[in-house]
């Protein structure tokens, strides 16, 4: 993927310059809700570092950041009340698989049994 776009939609929301109803924030991670709803829940979480994808966020980050970004996802589904009933956690990577905002970002769903990953 190419280098990170300063001016893509998550990183305005990361500056404030676009609103987001924040439900979580901590050093590492921002997190709220997708303006298109797949599911019950369905919020995004993204890292606060400037990172393109899972694929960039994976090699590039510091272990602090992978850690503190992993540890806020399972905060946020305790936050949201999803963790005992289960949910699904998913990133895309580039173009083929449809990534439509270029800053790293996973997609947190639950609420209600989601089905096949695929369908
Ligand atoms: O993983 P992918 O990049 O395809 O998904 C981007 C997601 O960001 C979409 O689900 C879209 O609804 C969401 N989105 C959002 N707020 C925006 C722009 C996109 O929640 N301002």
């Amino acid at each position: 993927m190419s280098a990170y776009d300063k001016s893509n939609v998550f990183a305005r929301i990361l500056r404030g310059e676009i609103p987001a109803k924040i439900i979580y924030e901590d050093d590492y991670a921002l997190a709220f809700p997708d303006i298109a709803p797949q599911a019950p829940v369905h919020v995004l979480i993204i890292p606060k570092g400037p990172y393109t994808s899972f694929d960039d966020f994976s090699t590039s980050a510091t272990d602090a950041e992978i850690i503190g970004f992993n540890r806020a996802i399972v905060a946020v589904a305790r936050k949201l009340g999803v963790h005992e009933s289960g949910y699904r956690v998913l990133s895309n990577v580039g173009v083929h698989s449809g990534q439509e905002v270029p800053h790293y970002h996973v997609h947190l769903c639950g609420g209600a049994p989601l089905g096949p990953l695929l369908s």
